[in-house]
């Protein structure tokens, strides 16, 4: 067995300190309630303690961000300047990357290495992506067709203000970072609220955006509860925006809340990805594929593929693959450079995993393996399979966010096509194929947000990604993300 990784004295002293939320440029202690625990989920143990930020913070925060776009301390910055200080962003995440990557291990339970080479990684990314927009956002001129008058009309994009953020524990330092990066890079002052379980890594970011010379009450930073702080943000006056992550049904309570000012609303929300593998599918490919779409991080990832659909001549060969990778999985600690999954987040989340198992099971499905909790420290899950998971099922239906998947054969594309897309969600897809034009033609019909061809999960800050129907609104990534922080304003000017 190798030895487990030792988490290095700066996260040891990150740990130790008092953590408090960032409002307008200051370190505060949270006066929302009583210090709550954050809980290491591979053992259940406590690692630190924090406050919640109160109501008036929250309102502290708006007024500064409100303070900040108008004095243009940022947003009036030339664009080689703010492209400039998001770069420092990600050398400061990069330089410390190894803290951040313990504390999402600790915090999160993500496997280390993973955290380290992917989350982290891809979070100094994400803000090195969007510094390079800050000084290549293009508008547009025209000439305009009014009958014996001259124009000139040109079309600008102008940061849309105070942006609130929030978002899920299922990737807390990367999700802070898809959020902050186009909204900075927009000219946009921001409230972030990562979720109440998560929030170490998003305020290590807070340190790290102040040091790298983002001004005072541009960014605030408020760990706490949705229920309460969410939904001021979400109902508050003088937010022009809220850019969610998380699930449908809070995503769907946002409207309500983010009526009063007509905010706009940008909404990454739950998913049930289908992925399908046809007869002439790289068959090691697709299976090893289809077991990390649904197993990495312990299936909470919203683009999980946890519905299967493999073609009949391949769906015994799938079945079994799938349910032996399953079985050889190593559970633990992430922290272990031996472990291969390591626990879901909480016990009230492995408990909602647990009754939607057992749903499918009451409903007739067949377990294949895995189908309960692991006893011991720790929220872990047993990889499960399940075949036989009819198409009203719950367990078919319903985002499980947990390391569980249902197999069913398909005989034609469109018997697959008609499949997969019978779902409330249309966030993400796979098409395992040698067939690329059969490849692309199936990609084109499914709803989804996005489809990877003979892959699954792999992030990429040009493409846009979000959902169709129930899985949002907007997109994220790419120019197209950075334009959700923007307002678009025409001007025409009279020449003659
Ligand atoms: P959640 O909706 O419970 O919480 C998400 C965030 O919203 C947290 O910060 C939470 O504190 C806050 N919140 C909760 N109630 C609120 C309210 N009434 N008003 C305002 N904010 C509120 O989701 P979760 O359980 O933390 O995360 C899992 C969900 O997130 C899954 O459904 C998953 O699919 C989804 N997700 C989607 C994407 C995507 O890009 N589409 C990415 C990751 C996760």
């Amino acid at each position: 067995m190798s030895k487990q990784h030792t988490i290095s004295q700066a996260a040891a002293d990150f740990l130790e300190e008092e953590h408090r939320a960032l409002v307008g440029g200051r370190w505060m202690t949270g006066h929302g309630g009583d210090p709550q625990p954050l809980i290491d989920p591979s053992t259940g143990n406590s690692i630190a303690r924090i406050a919640p930020a109160s109501i008036e913070q929250a309102d502290a925060a708006v007024e500064a961000a409100r303070v900040a776009f108008h004095d243009r301390r940022w947003s009036g910055q030339t664009p080689a300047q703010k492209q400039r200080t998001l770069l420092r962003v990600a050398e400061l995440i990069e330089r410390d990357a190894q803290t951040l990557a313990e504390l999402e291990t600790l915090n999160g339970g993500k496997l280390y290495a993973a955290a380290l080479r992917g989350e982290v990684a891809h979070a100094a990314e994400t803000f090195r992506y969007y510094a390079g927009w800050c000084t290549k956002l293009p508008g547009a001129t025209f000439e305009p067709s009014v009958p014996g008058q001259r124009f000139h009309g040109l079309i600008r994009h102008e940061p849309l203000g105070v942006a609130a953020q929030i978002v899920p524990w299922n990737g807390p330092l990367v999700m802070a970072c898809w959020k902050l990066a186009p909204a900075l890079a927009a000219g946009c002052s921001c409230v972030l609220k990562p979720a109440e379980l998560t929030p170490l890594t998003a305020l290590y970011l807070g340190r790290l955006l102040l040091e790298a010379g983002v001004p005072e009450g541009v960014v605030s930073i408020l760990p706490g509860p949705g229920g309460k702080l969410g939904q001021r943000l979400a109902r508050h006056p003088q937010v022009n925006k809220v850019a969610f992550t998380g699930s449908t049904e809070v995503g769907k309570q946002l409207l309500a809340d983010a009526r009063g000012n007509l905010k706009r609303l940008s909404l990454e929300l739950g998913g049930k990805s289908p992925v399908l593998i046809f007869n002439d599918a790289n068959l090691p490919r697709a299976i090893a594929g289809a077991a990390d779409a649904i197993f990495s991080n312990a299936g909470q990832v919203c683009v999980a593929g946890s519905r299967v659909y493999a073609q009949a001549g391949v769906y015994q060969e799938v079945l079994d693959g799938l349910a032996d990778a399953a079985g050889r999985l190593k559970l633990g600690p992430g922290l272990n450079p031996d472990s291969q999954m390591g626990p879901l987040i909480s016990a009230s989340h492995r408990e909602s995993v647990r009754a939607l198992v057992e749903s499918g099971i009451r409903e007739g499905a067949q377990l294949v393996t895995g189908g309960e909790p692991v006893s011991g420290d720790g929220f872990f899950y047993s990889p499960t399979v399940f075949t036989g998971a009819g198409e009203d099922m719950r367990i078919t239906r319903e985002e499980v966010f947990g390391p569980v998947v249902t197999v069913t054969p398909f005989e034609t594309a469109n018997d697959a096509i008609r499949q997969a897309n019978r779902s409330r969600y249309g966030l993400a897809a796979s098409v395992w194929t040698r067939d690329l034009a059969r490849g692309h033609q199936v990609a084109e019909s499914l709803e989804s947000g996005i489809v990877w061809i003979n892959s699954h999960g792999i992030p990429e800050l040009s493409m846009p990604i979000g959902g169709y129907k129930q899985s949002g609104w907007g997109r994220e990534h790419g120019l197209e993300g950075l334009k959700t922080y923007m307002e678009t304003k025409s001007i025409m000017a009279r020449l003659d």
